[in-house]
């Protein structure tokens, strides 16, 4: 996630997505093309603060060139979207799907994913 998609407030990781004012359809990244749902566009998008709560739909592990692995996940967020997000803890053989998630920044230029449920 690049640095002008998020920010931090409070220690939690804002997700600045947008939202369709006609029919208040939420997404992320940004698009500016139309609402992805009913094709409103212009005036009716605007920027919509998603919270990085949310809960692991699927995930695979990723090969790095290094050797090492990561993991690399889709995430349904609270507030609606649906994200792709790497999953910095716990390691792929303790995560399940539906496990709850939340989105934690490196202060800088990254947003990973880590577990909060049990
Ligand atoms: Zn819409």
């Amino acid at each position: 996630m690049a640095a002008k998609m998020f920010r931090v407030e409070d220690g939690k990781v804002i997700i600045m997505g947008t939202e369709c004012s006609q029919c208040q359809h939420r997404w992320f990244p940004p698009v500016s093309f139309g609402c992805e749902r009913c094709g409103a566009y212009g005036d009716d998008l605007h920027a919509r603060d998603l919270s990085s709560t949310g809960q692991i739909y699927a995930f695979t592990t990723v090969p790095e060139r290094d050797g090492g692995m990561y993991t690399l996940a889709q995430v349904v967020l609270d507030d609606g979207p649906a994200i792709r997000a790497i999953i910095s803890e716990p390691g792929p053989e303790k995560l399940a799907i539906g496990d709850r998630v939340e989105g934690v920044s490196d202060g800088a230029e990254q947003v990973t994913f880590r577990k909060t449920s049990p």
